[in-house]
């Protein structure tokens, strides 16, 4: 039976088994997919964003309101601990230009096979296609297994589920109900870094589908955010309305639709630009004098023109130009988010990350409930919390060489 149960071989259930093991204990790393780590080498395709370079006050903002939480993790596994662990396994990082940083082969393939190398060296011990389905009532953990049910009962676990995006990569959400019957409370999963729906018209969608809205500003709830979105068939996609997704789910959580802002010459204020297009078009088509006097690209001279097609309240062309009103329906579904919000609640562990409710029981990574945009804060914080957790069970399991229960 091993010391140690980590469930869930993402990288939070993985840098806790490297983590453990390294000090001596013993540990079992059970997934229900068939080999480790599928969302972490997803993350890989479009350039693996390790991290960002940001200063630590700022750094710890991007995390609000798990703030208390995120600090602990990131004081004992700051942004550097993260670099250097990556170049100790033969691949080094660069920062880019937006203060983003990845490692140089820009993929997660070969870091992730010279990590499993090393745990494998460390004796960490993998069970493939084990899917945990809760505790039994003596309080054995629980795995359906291709053998059949399989028990187990450590002295500490360690919950490292992930959240409900891409579920076909083995983060599926299915950790609700055990946890909820546990007594624990769960805020619902709900998408976070997505695109939003917009029910643009057909003739809109049939040129502009796949066109980058470029240089825009967006806000919602009093948030703005600069950056790049993306037309698609249903709505936006993009960094800008990633960024944007906490304040997007509140006002949509009020009414809906819930209208974001575009701003479509942000580097330009509002009274310069009334100057230039709130005169006479002088017989130009409104395409032409968008485009002469505002300097527009074709997709928001298009945008432009289905607010105008859906007769939005405006005065003047600049109040279009500067706030152009969309009426977003919904996000995407989880399934197709980047991250979870929601999971686990903060206050349902303690300053080790061990469930309260639960004794030798901790839980880390996407599916305790906090949320940040895309930029490297995601994996920089599942790295954390699998560091912070690993070192509570080590605290217990090495002060008290009976405790545990797991
Ligand atoms: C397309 C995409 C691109 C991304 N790019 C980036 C990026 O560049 N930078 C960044 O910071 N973040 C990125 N992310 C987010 C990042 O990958 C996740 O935040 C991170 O992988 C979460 O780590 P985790 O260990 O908590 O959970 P996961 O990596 O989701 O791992 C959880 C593991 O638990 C297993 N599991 C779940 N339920 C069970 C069960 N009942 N029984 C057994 N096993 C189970 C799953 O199979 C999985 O292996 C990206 C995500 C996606 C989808």
């Amino acid at each position: 039976m091993p010391d140690i149960a980590i469930i869930g071989a993402g990288p939070t259930g993985l840098i806790a088994a490297e983590r453990l093991s390294a000090r001596g204990h013993g540990v079992t790393v059970y997934d229900q997919m068939p080999s480790p780590g599928r969302k972490f080498l997803m993350a890989g395709r479009g350039g693996l964003n390790l991290t960002h370079s940001e200063p630590p006050d700022a750094f710890l903002r991007r995390y609000l309101p798990a703030t208390p939480m995120m600090a602990r993790a990131l004081d004992g596994f700051p942004q550097h601990a993260l670099t250097a662990w990556c170049e100790g396994l033969g691949q080094p990082v660069f920062t880019g230009s937006s203060g983003r940083v990845f490692p140089r082969a820009m993929k997660a393939a070969p870091l992730l096979r010279a990590w499993l190398r090393r745990l494998d060296d460390q004796g960490v011990r993998f069970a493939a296609r084990h899917r945990w389905r809760g505790w039994d009532s003596a309080g054995a953990l629980c795995f359906a297994s291709p053998l059949g049910e399989v028990h187990a009962t450590p002295r500490a676990t360690l919950l490292a589920l992930g959240g409900a995006s891409w579920p076909r990569l083995g983060s599926d959400g299915g950790w609700v109900p055990a946890l909820r019957d546990a007594g624990l409370r769960i805020a619902p999963l709900r998408a976070s870094n997505c695109g939003v729906c917009v029910a643009w018209s057909e003739v809109f969608t049939a040129r502009f589908e796949g066109t980058p809205l470029k240089r825009i500003a967006l806000s919602v709830g009093g948030q703005a955010v600069r950056g790049e979105a993306m037309i698609t068939r249903d709505g936006l996609e993009g960094g800008a309305v990633y960024a944007l997704s906490g304040p997007i789910r509140a006002a949509l959580d009020k009414a809906v639709p819930a209208v974001l802002h575009v701003d479509l010459r942000p580097d330009i204020g509002r009274a310069a630009l009334a100057a230039r297009t709130d005169g006479a078009r002088q017989g130009r088509s409104l395409g032409n004098f968008l485009r002469q006097s505002a300097n527009l690209p074709p997709v928001a001279i298009g945008l432009v023109q289905e607010a105008l097609h859906a007769s939005v309240a405006h005065e003047t062309l600049s109040d279009l130009i500067k706030a152009l009103p969309v009426a977003v329906t919904r996000t995407q579904p989880v399934a197709r988010a980047i991250s979870t919000a929601g999971g686990i609640e903060t206050d349902e562990l303690d300053e080790h990350l061990m469930l309260r409710r639960r004794p030798g029981v901790f839980a880390a990574g996407e599916m305790v409930n906090w949320d940040a945009p895309t930029g490297g804060y995601l994996l920089q914080a599942c790295f954390s919390l699998g560091v912070l957790a690993a070192e509570g069970i080590a605290r217990i399991l090495e002060t008290d060489p009976h405790g545990g229960a797991g």
